[in-house]
């Protein structure tokens, strides 16, 4: 298959809708991002990288980092996580209080920002929360073989300026008994995995172990077990994308996780993973060309999983 024709063929035909959508504005370095912006990236099973666009521009990961934390912490908890954690789609708008009073403190699943509060927590568990944060970090640039990748302290401390949202969500999980850490330790370490700066290319190569059971094609780690890799990957299909993974699903057919940065990491099991970013969200808060795109994509390569 011809992946950089594909390729420069979706860049073609998402021309036409960039500059779409709403930027997040909550802070002022996502406000400033330029709509028109648009990058995409694939990596394969024997290492091959291709790409097209901004796909070496670098962005805050956001909650795509709830994938990556999550698998930490299910290495770490084993199936321990769940008492803290459900699995369940939420169906409401990203991050309700009412649905976190109704299920006492217990979020929905690891997907949505008070799961990954909790997730955060569970994974400092006993050390200091810097430890946690140095491990993601670790990870990260392990995966995706680069030692530049690193956290924006700076936007890392304007998240947590605007912060009083998910500070609410944290003490009422808190309130209800399933944080072990003070609050302030463990919004430290959510914000700043969520500030971590990468690329399409580089979060696309990151991920690729999930597209194939757990094991990096091409350095052969086994950086999780095929069960948990598999379970990642149910989470991203059926929680990835706040209010519109059964659109998501529907309409590109892959596991997933969407970000406010306008990134979408998505996993193809045995063929490959792809990262696409485009700031422009749609109405429920996944990108607007980011998704166009990843349909011309799934058209063109058959990548569904369906
Ligand atoms: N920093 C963001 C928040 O929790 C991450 C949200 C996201 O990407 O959905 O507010």
């Amino acid at each position: 298959m011809d992946y950089q024709a594909i390729l420069d063929q979706v860049v073609a035909d998402v021309s036409a809708y960039r500059g779409q959508g709403t930027v997040a504005s909550y802070i002022p370095s996502l406000a400033r991002a330029d709509p028109h912006k648009f990058g995409i990236a694939v990596a394969l099973e024997d290492g091959a990288a291709f790409v097209a666009g901004d796909a070496d521009e670098t962005f805050s990961i956001q909650s795509l980092s709830y994938v990556f934390t999550l698998n930490l912490a299910l290495q770490q908890l084993k199936s321990a996580l769940w008492n803290h954690v459900g699995r369940e789609p939420s169906g409401a708008p990203v991050s309700s209080i009412v649905q976190l009073e109704i299920e006492r403190g217990r979020p929905r699943n690891p997907m949505t920002s008070p799961g990954a509060i909790v997730v955060c927590d569970q994974l400092i568990g006993r050390r200091p929360a810097a430890e946690a944060a140095d491990e993601l970090i670790g990870f990260l640039r392990e995966r995706a073989g680069d030692q530049g990748i690193g956290i924006d302290e700076g936007l890392a401390m304007s998240e947590s300026q605007a912060g009083a949202f998910n500070r609410s969500l944290a003490h009422f999980i808190a309130a209800f008994g399933n944080l072990r850490n003070p609050v302030e330790d463990v919004l430290g370490l959510y914000y700043r995995h969520c500030s971590i700066a990468m690329s399409c290319r580089q979060l696309a190569r990151a991920a690729l172990y999930l597209a194939f059971d757990g094991t990096d094609p091409v350095s052969g780690d086994a950086v999780t077990t095929q069960s948990r890799s598999r379970r990642i990957n149910a989470l991203m299909l059926t929680c990835g994308h706040y209010d519109n993974s059964g659109d998501f699903a529907f309409r590109v057919g892959l596991p997933g996780k969407s970000s406010v940065a306008g990134a979408i990491l998505a996993v193809a099991p045995g063929r490959g993973s792809v990262c696409v970013w485009s700031p422009g969200l749609n109405a429920a808060g996944t990108s607007l060309v980011g998704a166009i795109a990843l349909e011309r994509l799934v058209e063109a390569t058959g990548w569904s999983v369906f």
